[in-house]
């Protein structure tokens, strides 16, 4: 079964999916880690969206959809997280070839999606996040998982977050009607404790897993 998970730049949908996909044995497919790995590679792809990718604003439906693809073929029959895809309409209208069983969307408000994005810092090698006022590493700079050095990510500066919160608001927020009229749509508060977001999408996805 596909699962959606969708959220604005900051809602936690990264570290949500990431927890949710341990706990259910389900694959995660975050398009933008993908799209990074691509950048930090140097492909022919990678240096084709690098500037488009950190100005904050959306890559090609295209590439998207080239890139979700491939990733499903590699996921075969497991049960698969989206992160971060579809985020615009063309997307997920191109998503129907595949059947979604549902769409989850983390609602946090606009201040702290701010607050959440311009404190984030990122390991590159194994893609844990912190924050540096409500999740600091236990060593500053240096991520507690693999012991590499943490960085900021350039497309968390605050006027890129206004761009890509804009183009959240523009873009991908009429995907949300797209999945309400399928009747696919649910919204989880996001602005409780991470372990209450994920204990409910744990439980929403699972009733919906065993109910086949
Ligand atoms: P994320 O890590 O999900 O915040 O994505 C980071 C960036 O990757 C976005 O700002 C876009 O430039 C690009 N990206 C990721 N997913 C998509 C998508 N579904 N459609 C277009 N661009 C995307």
């Amino acid at each position: 079964m596909i699962f959606v998970i969708m959220g604005a730049p900051g809602a936690g949908k990264g570290t949500q999916c990431e927890l949710l996909a341990e706990k259910i044995g389900a694959l995660k497919i975050s398009t933008g880690d993908v799209l990074r790995k691509h950048i930090q590679e140097g492909t022919g792809l990678g240096l084709q969206i690098r500037d488009l990718m950190e100005s904050g604003r959306l890559v090609s439906d295209d590439i998207l959809l080239a890139v979700v693809d491939q990733e499903l073929e590699r996921a075969g029959k497991r049960h698969v997280l989206l992160d971060g895809f579809p985020r615009t309409l063309k997307q997920a209208e191109a998503l129907a070839d595949h059947p979604v069983s549902g769409v989850y969307h983390i609602d946090v408000s606009e201040a702290d999606l701010i607050e959440r994005l311009v404190g984030r810092l990122v390991c590159a090698h194994c893609g844990s996040t912190y924050h540096s006022k409500n999740r600091p590493p236990k060593q500053a700079g240096i991520c507690d998982r693999c012991g590499e050095g943490l960085s900021t990510r350039a497309d968390d500066e605050r006027a890129k977050v206004q761009v890509r919160l804009s183009v959240y608001e523009e873009q991908t927020k009429p995907v949300f009607e797209f999945y309400q009229d399928l009747g696919l749509y649910h919204r989880i508060d996001g602005s409780r404790a991470p372990s209450l977001v994920l204990s409910d999408l744990e439980q929403q996805i699972s009733a919906k897993i065993a109910a086949g």
